[in-house]
């Protein structure tokens, strides 16, 4: 196994596994906390990870990842700004108005 990515905001982490898991790679999330769902940080060391299971794998997620944006950054109807990769905002899990699919 091996790390992938991770971040105290467990809503990327999840969306980071979604994008992942749409491309066959299995994952694995660590150290996820609930409570976060309702706005909450988690302490530090509770920061998310997620892991691929295979290690073959890690090469193609971290291309996934670290895809380069193609569009411009876009922002929620929240206010929180969002890169051109991500479809959905992290913050109050909005999808963007645009029509662009992921
Ligand atoms: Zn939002």
């Amino acid at each position: 196994m091996k790390r992938v990515f991770s971040s105290f905001n467990q809503t990327a982490v999840y969306h980071a596994r979604n994008l992942l898991e749409n491309a066959g790679i299995e994952t694995l999330v660590k150290n996820a906390v609930l409570s976060s769902a309702m706005g909450e940080l988690p302490p530090a060391e509770c920061q998310a990870e997620l892991w691929v299971l295979d290690e073959a794998d890690y090469g193609r997620a971290e291309e996934i990842l670290c895809r380069p944006v193609t569009g411009k950054d876009w922002t929620c109807v929240c206010g929180e700004t969002l890169g051109a990769q991500f479809s959905q905002c992290w913050r109050c899990a909005a999808f963007r108005s645009d029509g662009r699919a992921a």
